[in-house]
């Protein structure tokens, strides 16, 4: 229940709240923020009762809408039985379920799981257990990743150090652990990923684990690159005997097509990491997959475990969530479903590329994107303005840059999918043709 008006939360906001990725001074002045008040489904309801498809759910998390009925249940019945206790010497039967149950459906060969918060997280749990591997199985020098450019891994100091995005990196760059970036998009990929070989062919000794998002980079600008290219670095990670970690916090759990967009490739890494729709972005959960050769790099004297361990990992709740949406992916036919309106999407963004003033666009999966003419970058604004003419028609469609694009639920229905592509053919018109022009 709302007790506050639109204009009481705004104040409250301006005067405490520090936004994500926000200058907050512009923010401040200028913005009037949506107040959302309830969600469900693919909507998010704001305090006046409007109403705006999410289409990026919510920072590409809510897979199965918001409030899903039965994952809102399964919380309710694990909040009423057990919130939260450690996973240090205790266990239970969420957190053993799930992680039986993810082992279940991730690519072969990830035997182990590792919980932990967030996407982040999850990046960082994932780098220490490759640096940590090394350090104490006779490679301890071993300790570079190497990463594409225009990745984004998370926000920690560790996930940040593989990023490639420069805007987010360059105030840190003098602080980060060694990274080396491959350069690629604008069509390089295909080069992108012989410098990857390169470089792991060159410096193998030295490097403790190669990082991507597989098939696309995301923050980056939903840049969609060949499954193959996943499957060079696999063969060569393999070749020279240094770990492939898949970083599939936005791509998995249905985004591109399949459950994980290493099986585009039919690959599998030595670890995994997912997030966000992990728990149908309901709460704040991660899991970094690792082989059974990771895993046995562990064991032995106490000094050779991995001293890691965030104070919620394996939370119950989130647990209890986590597997009621494999539950309902499995029972549901999630991605089934999903096949004919990705098609939607696919045939939406072909006739979108041919407005004037859109560059190109591209589709895979849940996924339509498309870059409006003109310069790259996050802090373009082009972009913005297909925001603000979005919110308008009932879309929320927050952008990268000048990249427009939807992410919507994996289960928004057909009448509400073209609803929200209709939403954005007409914000790009608006923006693109003004009236008159
Ligand atoms: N990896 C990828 C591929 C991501 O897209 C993100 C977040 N956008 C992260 C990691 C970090 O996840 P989180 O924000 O949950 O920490």
């Amino acid at each position: 229940m709302a007790e506050l008006s639109r204009q009481q939360v705004i104040e409250l906001d301006k005067r405490r709240v520090w936004h994500p990725y926000t200058p907050m001074a512009d923010y401040i002045a200028h913005t009037s923020p949506l107040v959302i008040q309830r969600a469900s489904g693919a909507r998010l309801y704001d305090v006046d009762g409007r109403s705006y498809l999410d289409g990026n759910s919510s920072w590409w998390t809510a897979a199965l809408g918001h409030n899903h009925p039965r994952l809102v249940a399964a919380l309710t019945r694990q909040a009423a039985e057990l919130c939260h206790t450690s996973l240090a010497g205790v266990t239970h039967e969420p957190a053993a379920r799930l992680a039986e149950e993810l082992c279940g459906v991730a690519p072969q060969g990830l035997t182990r799981v590792f919980f932990s918060d967030d996407g982040s997280t999850a990046v960082e749990v994932a780098m220490k257990m490759a640096l940590q591997y090394w350090a104490q199985n006779g490679r301890p020098r071993r300790r570079r990743f190497v990463a594409l450019d225009g990745a984004f891994h998370g926000e920690t100091l560790g996930a940040a150090a593989i990023g490639g995005i420069e805007l987010f990196r360059r105030v840190f760059s003098g602080v980060l652990l060694e990274c080396l970036h491959v350069p690629a998009g604008e069509a390089g990929y295909e080069r992108a990923f012989s410098a990857l070989e390169a470089l792991v062919r060159d410096n193998a000794d030295e490097l403790a684990a190669v990082v991507i998002e597989p098939v696309v980079q995301a923050a980056s600008g939903m840049r969609i690159y060949p499954p193959e290219l996943v499957s060079r670095a696999r063969a060569v990670t393999r070749a020279h005997d240094t770990f492939l970690v898949l970083d599939e916090v936005f791509t998995g759990y249905g985004r591109t097509g399949p459950m994980w967009a290493a099986s585009h490739a039919g690959v599998a890494p030595d670890l995994l990491c997912t997030a966000k729709a992990f728990t149908g972005g309901m709460l704040p959960m991660a899991a970094t997959l690792a082989s059974e050769r990771v895993f046995e790099g562990f064991l032995g004297a106490p000094e050779r475990a991995l001293y890691y361990g965030h104070t919620f990992c394996g939370n119950p709740l989130g647990a209890a969530v986590a597997r009621e949406v494999l539950a309902v992916f499995r029972e549901e036919a999630v991605l089934e479903q999903a096949r004919s309106k990705a098609l939607r999407i696919e045939r939406a963004f072909e006739k979108l590329a041919r407005i004037p003033g859109v560059e190109s666009a591209r589709s895979l999966g849940m996924i339509g994107a498309l870059d409006l003419s003109g310069a790259r970058g996050y802090l373009e604004r082009a972009g913005w303005r297909v925001y603000e003419q979005a919110l308008r028609r009932g879309a929320y469609l927050r952008p990268l840059g000048n990249v427009v694009y939807v992410t919507p639920p994996l289960t928004i229905s057909d009448p509400e999918l073209d609803e929200l592509l209709g939403i954005v053919q007409d914000s790009l018109s608006a923006v693109l043709e003004p009236p008159g022009a």
